[in-house]
This record gives structure tokens, C-alpha cells and sequence, in this order.
């Protein structure tokens, strides 16, 4: 990558010019915008181009996007993330032999790490405003629907073209305002990551469920791992001869911590947040999908966690299926009891009364923007509307494995058939091969008796659908039985009959044509093609709902503007962001303080020796011995744990770098309180906090605990 195509940065002038931060804690910032930030007066006190600047190698080449985010603290590849973030493939890595999840990993030796499967991650590299090349595709007569494959198609054409004029690069368009603005990111993508330093579950998932979103909190949630490319240095798949990714920035690593008080910055990739959206939304959120959610996942829960009991080796297939579920159900948990308690859908609905009386008082903008609101409102209550079936439609696929390898085998039948443009996106030649060894590996978390119920239960829903909602297909398989015992019976029938959980009629599967499918005999390729319109219906409803609230949204940001006399950040999307803040507790609740840091001694004062408050037994040995070395924290006079502090962070800031008023690292943030959980919809500095492992805790764990002191060298800190 050149400078000159970094420096089109420059071209995002929508994203910056004019842009007044009111209140500067709030804000997932674009990386663009660090130059107009003025963070020396917030307490950086490196140049703010030493994290970004078009014209030279900044900190963000030490950033990648792992699903969550990760930052190289070596010149050889080696990267910090989350324990959270690499759990599914030490899951992977595991047997009940050989048990990497419960007991930790080390890799004494290059050749002792272990391929991290199904992981990637992406850096950074450059990134354009493309939006008039993205919004010529809309054209005066298109149908809402034809309006979104429009702009999708032009979507894939942009893309595919940087990639083909930057081999081995990937290029995303993500969008930034809904409708509005699209930014073109090119990404070096690398393929083989491997684990080197995993501690054990008892410590990086210390507390669990019971303290995720939590604050006291005592986790060390922290993993070592490393990048590698071909023996060229290009991006390459696993190859034992791959050699170490050399990063063109590296973070320094600063055992020495913070204070309270102290400044701090975050890089990462948070994932999404709805700040923009209507009231309409947020009342969905609340009163219809996330309560289903919360339901429907807590069964399931409860289904896997039984399935697993006195069974280790189905417990650990589950893990991280159940751990998955959970970090939701708990997420949504939150933000349900924050909607409730700060009345948010309320306080919206006013807002949006007020910007309506504002735009009705003035004919020019009545004309241009008095239906917006109504007409966004309207299209919730279609959502509404549909909501039943498309839920079930959606859970079919998340919840029940056998039949999402079933959809996905016949939908890439019928897709991989159509020009590669206009194929979606997954099944385009660019994401096949990543969208087969996504489902293949799928198959490690799958157990029959749990899928199975699965099934059944949504399929028992589908048949008491209301009028505007039915199944045609569920109803005809059942027309002339539709009593539970039918419906058990049938299912019974499917798994016992299948072929799909075998690997390799699934692998064989995932290329066929849509003739060779429709000629096997396999029950779930059956109900998996009867209900493919019913499928293609709803892709057909999304477009065309996305195709009206494109406009809508790009009209209601414009008035929104106007009314409040400001301009807007947009919300998360999965780019890289930079958010800032300082070591602050809080109070989150009448007569209660929360204090921003915990101890080694708060570890081992949680320590029941029940799940999930195990500790190894050496820990409270080095504690005892008081044996913290130089990783003491001065006033506290013990290893800190954990960190609170007020940045603007969502879920894929797991992993993000905490950065000190030097750009190094002295945490890693994994999490939020459970206040904070409604950050998506409303940040507050009263109640938004996110957590992070102190490095201090990491380092000493490192040294003390794990023996893993030589991986100092490489990082280039003082043994
Ligand atoms: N713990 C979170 C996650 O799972 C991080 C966050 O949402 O703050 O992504």
C-alpha cells in the first residue's frame, strides 16, 4: 500500500469536516478523525499522528481485527486478545487428553504452537470515501428491494475490483451513516494464527457467567497468540513452513500500569451500536425480540448445560456454544433492565415529537421531511407484524445444526449457479472458502440430542403461528397431523435417518448443484428445500425494508442535524475506532461505589472452589508469599486484576488494546458492566464503563504463575 492511496484517507471529508464533539468522552471515533481530536488537551502526550497519520506508519498497524480485536506486542507476530476471543478455537484445540481449555496452553517453542482453527484477522491498511460510487447505483423506478441488490451489487463490483488490483489484500465497503455515507477499507488478511499462551479457564474465565458484565470483576481474560505468513511474507493458509508475520508497528508494552485518574485510549473494531435508530426500534428491541431472545436462549442453555452433565467429553464440545448464548442472553438481560430504568423508548418518542413539531413549523423542511418519522414508524410495525415467523425462521438456522448445513447446501446450490456478483455475499467466490470451513467446523460443537430438541420446540411454535404468519411448508408436512406426538415423530424420523453430521457427506455436500441435492434422500435436504421460499421471501422482505429505511434514515440524520444544530458519529459497524476516557469507578446505584480496580487478594477472597470460583492452588501460594515482584501496584500494595474506566466501547472491542498517555499498553479490555450494557442504544458517563485485564495481572501471571517469563524477551521487556 502507497502513501498516496493512505493519504486518501483525506477524501472522508464527510466523516470530519465540520464535525463539533460536544461531549468528547462519548464517541467510537473514526480512525480519520484522530487528527481533529485535539487529544493532547484530553492528556496524550505522544503526537496524535503517531497513532494515526496517513503519512507515516502509526500505532494502528499494531491493531487487528480477530472477530474481536488484538494488538502485536512483538516484531514477530505476537499478539494479545482476549481468553474470550480465542476460546473457540482452544476449544477446538482440545480433547479430554489433551485439555488446552481447562488446564492452559504454552508453547515453549515456535514449533509447540498450535494452529488456531478457524481464525483470522485483518490490519488496517488504508480506506476512501466511495460514497458517490456507491449511491449512483440508485436509480429513479427501482422497487425498494431492486434499490438494495443495486447497491449491493455495486458493493461487490468496487470490492472485487480493489481485491483484483491488490492481490491478497481484502477489501470491505462498510457503511457508515445508514444510507448516506460508505468508506472502502482495504485490509491485510492473515490466515494461519496460532495459540502460544492460553492460562487456564479457572483463570481466564475466573468468575463465569455469574461475573460476566460484572463489576467487582477477577478474570484474567487474556491469550497470547501469533500470526505467521507464507515463507514470503505474503498472507498464506497453514503451512508448518510459514515464518512469523513481521507487523509494521508493534505496541510497547508498559508493566508500570495506571493510576487512577490517568488518561487512556482504546484502538479496535466495535461491532454495532443503534444510536441513530427510532423509537420504533428500540420498542422492538424491548418489548418484542430481545425478551424472545433471552427466552429462547436460556433454554437452550439449560438444555446443553444438562447434556453436559457427568459427560466431559460433550461438555467441552458445548462449550462454546453455551458460553456464546450466555454472553448475550446476560448482554440483553442488561440492556432490558437499563431501557426499563432510564425509560429510554419514552425519552426517544419525545425527542421525536419534538424534532416533528420542529420540521411541521416549517413548510420547506415539512415538504422534504415530514414523512420521515411516520413513515420509519411504520415500517417497526410491519417488523412487528412478521416478527413471530421471521424469528423462528432465524433460530431454525442459529439453533438447529443439522438443518442450517441442510439450508446452507442447498442455498449454495442455487446461489453458486447465479453470476458471482450476484450471488450473496457468503457464497461469492471471494468468501466460499471461508464460509465452508466456517460450517465445517461447526460440526465440533454439534450433538444430536440437543439439536433435536431444538427442532422440535420451533417447530411446535411454527405450527401455532398466527394467521398472517404461517409456514405453508410446516403446515403441509403436518396437514394431516399437527399434534405434538406428530411433530416429535417426525423429528425422531430426521435424525435418525440423516447422513449430515458425517463430515464428509457434508463436505461433499457444500459443491453440489441444485439437481444432484433435490435427488438425495436425506430427510433434513428435504424440509431444508421446502421451506428455501420461505427463505427467500424474507431476504426479499429485508431488502425491500432495508431499501425504504435507507432513504428514510439518510433524510432523518440530515433533519436531525439541522434540529439538534450538530453533526453525528456514526454508529459502530465493525471499523476501526478509536475511543478514549480515564481509570474512573462509579456509582451505580444509591449508597454504592464502585472502586476502579481489584486485587490478587479479591481473586482469591471470590475463590470458593466451586465453579466458576476455582483458582489453581499456586496462586494463593505466590499471593501469600507476597511475590509480586516489580508488578505491585504502589497504593494498593497488590496485583492489580482488573480496571474500570469511562471509554465508549461495545461488544468486538473484546481484546482492544488499553493504551496509556504514551500509546502503550497497560490493559486489555474485555467487557462492560452491566449498566453499561445499553451503551449500543444511549452512552453515559454516569453509567457507561467498560473492563480490562490490568497488565500488570497478565505480566505477573506470565512470569510468576505460568513460566512464561521468556516470552519478555520478545516484547522487549526487561526480565
Ligand atoms: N464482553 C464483551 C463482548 O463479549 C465486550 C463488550 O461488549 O464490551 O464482546
Amino acid at each position: 500500500m502507497t502513501r498516496k492511496q493512505i493519504a486518501a484517507a483525506a477524501l472522508l471529508g464527510a466523516l470530519v469536516t465540520g464535525l463539533q464533539v460536544l461531549r468528547a468522552e462519548e464517541g467510537m471515533f473514526p480512525i480519520s478523525m484522530v487528527p481533529s481530536l485535539n487529544l493532547a488537551a484530553r492528556g496524550l502526550k505522544i503526537p496524535a499522528g503517531e497513532i494515526f497519520s496517513p503519512e507515516r506508519d502509526s500505532l494502528i498497524y499494531a491493531i487487528l481485527s480477530v472477530g474481536a480485536t488484538g494488538s502485536f506486542v512483538s516484531p514477530q507476530g505476537l499478539f494479545v486478545t482476549n481468553h474470550h476471543v480465542a476460546f473457540g478455537a482452544v476449544q477446538s484445540a482440545s480433547t479430554t487428553e489433551k485439555d488446552y481449555l481447562t488446564n492452559g496452553f504454552l508453547a515453549r517453542s515456535r514449533g509447540d504452537e498450535v494452529p488456531a482453527k478457524g481464525m483470522t484477522a485483518r490490519i488496517t491498511e488504508s480506506f476512501q470515501d466511495v460514497s458517490p460510487e456507491v449511491l449512483r447505483a440508485v436509480q429513479p423506478g427501482q422497487s425498494l428491494a431492486e434499490r438494495t441488490r443495486a447497491i449491493e451489487k455495486r458493493i461487490k463490483e468496487i470490492v472485487t475490483e480493489t481485491e483484483s488490483r491488490f492481490p491478497g489484500k481484502r477489501a470491505e465497503v462498510s457503511e457508515m451513516f445508514i444510507g448516506r455515507t460508505y468508506v472502502l477499507f482495504i485490509y491485510t488478511y492473515l490466515k494461519d494464527i496460532r495459540l502460544v499462551y492460553i492460562p487456564p479457564r479457572s483463570i481466564g474465565e475466573f468468575g463465569g457467567e455469574t461475573d460476566n458484565w460484572m463489576w467487582p470483576r477477577h478474570t484474567g481474560d487474556f491469550s497470547f497468540l501469533r500470526a505467521y505468513t507464507g515463507p514470503d511474507g505474503k498472507p498464506a493458509d497453514y503451512s508448518p513452513r510459514n515464518i512469523p508475520f513481521q507487523p509494521k508497528r508493534h505496541l510497547k508494552v508498559n508493566p508500570a500500569g495506571l493510576q487512577e485518574g490517568d488518561f487512556l485510549f482504546l484502538l479496535g473494531y466495535p461491532g454495532r451500536t443503534y444510536r441513530h435508530f427510532p423509537a420504533g426500534y428500540l420498542a422492538y428491541e424491548e418489548e418484542v425480540r430481545m425478551p424472545y431472545v433471552v427466552e429462547w436462549y436460556g433454554r437452550q442453555i439449560a438444555l446443553m448445560e444438562k447434556a453436559g452433565e457427568g459427560n466431559p467429553a460433550v461438555a467441552l464440545k458445548l462449550a462454546a456454544r453455551i458460553k456464546r448464548l450466555a454472553n448475550t442472553m446476560k448482554n440483553y438481560q442488561g440492556k432490558l433492565q437499563g431501557m426499563r430504568k432510564i425509560d429510554l423508548v419514552r425519552k426517544k418518542a419525545e425527542e421525536e415529537k419534538e424534532l416533528q413539531k420542529y420540521i411541521d413549523a416549517d413548510a420547506g423542511l415539512r415538504k422534504t421531511y415530514g414523512d420521515v418519522l411516520p413513515a420509519l414508524a411504520q415500517s417497526y410495525r410491519e417488523l412487528r407484524r412478521m416478527s413471530d415467523r421471521e424469528l423462528i425462521l432465524e433460530h431454525l438456522r442459529s439453533g438447529v445444526q443439522m438443518f442450517e448445513f441442510a439450508m446452507a447446501a442447498v442455498e449454495a446450490a442455487a446461489e453458486r449457479q447465479k453470476p458471482d456478483l450476484e450471488r450473496e455475499s457468503e457464497y461469492m467466490d471471494r468468501n466460499w472458502a471461508q464460509t465452508r470451513r466456517r460450517l465445517l467446523l461447526a460440526r465440533a460443537g454439534f450433538f444430536a440430542p440437543v439439536d433435536q430438541e431444538a427442532l422440535r420446540e420451533l417447530l411446535r411454535r411454527a405450527l401455532r403461528l398466527g394467521e398472517t404468519g404461517r409456514l405453508k411448508a410446516v403446515d403441509a408436512l403436518f396437514a394431516s397431523d399437527s399434534s405434538e406426538k406428530a411433530v416429535d415423530a417426525f423429528v425422531a424420523e430426521c435424525y435418525r435417518k440423516t447422513q449430515m453430521a458425517d463430515e464428509a457427506f457434508l463436505d461433499a455436500l457444500l459443491g453440489k448443484k441444485p439437481a444432484e441435492i433435490a435427488a438425495l434422500p436425506d430427510p433434513f435436504l428435504k424440509l431444508a428445500a421446502d421451506l428455501y421460499p420461505a427463505y427467500r421471501e424474507l431476504a426479499e422482505t429485508r431488502k425491500a425494508r432495508k431499501g425504504a429505511q435507507d432513504g428514510l434514515f439518510a433524510r432523518l440524520a440530515e433533519v436531525r442535524e439541522k434540529f439538534l444544530g450538530k453533526n453525528f458519529l456514526p454508529d459502530a459497524n465493525s471499523t476501526l475506532r478509536l475511543t478514549f476516557g480515564h481509570i474512573r469507578g462509579y456509582e451505580p446505584a444509591d449508597g454504592l461505589y464502585y472502586k476502579p480496580f481489584t486485587t490478587l487478594a479479591g481473586v482469591l477472597e471470590k475463590t470458593s472452589g466451586e465453579d466458576p470460583f476455582r483458582s489453581p492452588a499456586p496462586l494463593a501460594h505466590l499471593w501469600k508469599a507476597r511475590d509480586f515482584g516489580r508488578f505491585e501496584h504502589p497504593a494498593l500494595k497488590d496485583i492489580p486484576v482488573c480496571m474500570l474506566y469511562d471509554t465508549d466501547t461495545t461488544g468486538g472491542n473484546s481484546g482492544s488494546p488499553v493504551l496509556d498517555a504514551r500509546g502503550e499498553l497497560v490493559g486489555i479490555n474485555f467487557d462492560r458492566t452491566f449498566d453499561a450494557t445499553i451503551n449500543d442504544y444511549a452512552w453515559s458517563s454516569s453509567y457507561s464503563r467498560s473492563i480490562a485485564v490490568d497488565i500488570r495481572y497478565v505480566l505477573w501471571l506470565a512470569e510468576k504463575f505460568s513460566g512464561a517469563g521468556f516470552l519478555f524477551d520478545e516484547m522487549g521487556i526487561r526480565q
